[in-house]
């Protein structure tokens, strides 16, 4: 199908993107990697008054770390974050889950700011940043604010973004040498969507004491679903394969999955069992995991 008719304009501030969205009118969309954004105007799911491109926007773009905070532009490409040291060294997560993220040439334009902004509730990203404990910086034309990643998403497609306001960066604490971060999903094909998935990322002590954890599923609920009974099932406990398997019987207090084109809710549970197992297993001592 034919994209509807709209304006296009492309900006390289953010002083001028406020001027931009003030002309386009309320119904203008910003245009980022453009990787969902058109395939929605191709199918008329969205008929946008114009399109502003932000693709230009310098302050938008780039790693770096700042104080106890790596630093991630919202302009920063999926491939990027696959590929960068800073990422690799500080946030393992998110360099781990970038791959698993659509085909190359998807991650080649899709951008973090774009995937947060979405909240598919299937999508990677989303999980990673709540799991672990990011803050999303936002910028309108009244200033900055910052947003727990736990509080930005607010269910199916939607989250604490107001009108005229944009994702500027994310914000991801540092990782410790006793942080253990993992991702690890079921697709039907490689580069699908997930049927179910899990972002972790855990503090573990020399002595296999878990200190923290954060359990994240994506794919099983209307967004980033943190599994609080399964992680407080971990916390304060060894690592071992008695406290997985709690932590997987106390899933049930946290999944209420819908069904989906996947299936229904009770191979959601059975997927997502399967998934807490499979990501802590690495983590537990080399003695048990012999056993
Ligand atoms: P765009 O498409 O440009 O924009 C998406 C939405 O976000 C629009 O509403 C836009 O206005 C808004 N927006 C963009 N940037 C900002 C910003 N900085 N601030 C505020 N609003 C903004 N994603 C996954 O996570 N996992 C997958 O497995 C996956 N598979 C895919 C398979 C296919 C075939 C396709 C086409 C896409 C897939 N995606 C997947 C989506 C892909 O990752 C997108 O790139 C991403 O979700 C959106 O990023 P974008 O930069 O392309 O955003």
């Amino acid at each position: 199908m034919k994209w509807p008719a709209m304006g296009y304009a492309r900006v390289d501030s953010l002083d001028g993107l406020w001027r931009a969205l003030d002309a386009a009118g309320p119904e203008a969309q910003i245009l980022a990697g453009g990787q969902s954004l058109l395939a929605t105007l191709s199918f008329r799911l969205s008929e946008p008054s114009g399109l502003i491109d932000i693709t230009r926007i310098a302050s938008l773009k780039g790693i770096g770390v700042t104080e106890a905070a790596l630093r991630i532009g919202a302009l920063t490409r999926h491939a990027d974050l696959a590929r960068d040291p800073l990422v690799a060294r500080h946030a393992p997560l998110l360099a781990q889950a970038a791959p698993l993220i659509a085909h190359p040439a998807i991650r080649n334009r899709g951008t973090i700011g774009g995937s947060l902004a979405l909240a598919d509730p299937a999508a990677e990203l989303p999980a990673c940043v709540v799991a672990l404990g990011a803050t999303i910086v936002l910028a309108s034309r009244s200033g900055e604010r910052r947003v727990a990643a736990s509080d930005f998403f607010k269910g199916l497609f939607t989250t604490d973004l107001e009108p005229g306001e944009i994702v500027v960066a994310v914000e991801v604490p540092v990782a410790t040498a006793a942080s253990r971060q993992t991702i690890v999903e079921v697709t039907r094909r490689s580069g699908d969507y997930a049927m179910a998935g899990l972002a972790a990322v855990l503090s573990i002590q020399a002595d296999g004491g878990v200190a923290d954890c954060r359990l994240v599923f994506f794919g099983v609920g209307s967004g980033a679903e943190i599994a609080q009974a399964a992680s407080a099932a971990l916390i304060g406990q060894q690592l071992s394969d008695a406290s997985i398997a709690a932590a997987k019987a106390a899933l049930a207090d946290d999944l209420d999955p819908p069904s989906d084109l996947h299936g229904g809710p009770e191979l959601k549970r059975h997927l997502a069992g399967v998934l807490l197992a499979r990501a802590l297993r690495p983590f537990l001592a080399r003695s048990e995991q012999a056993a």
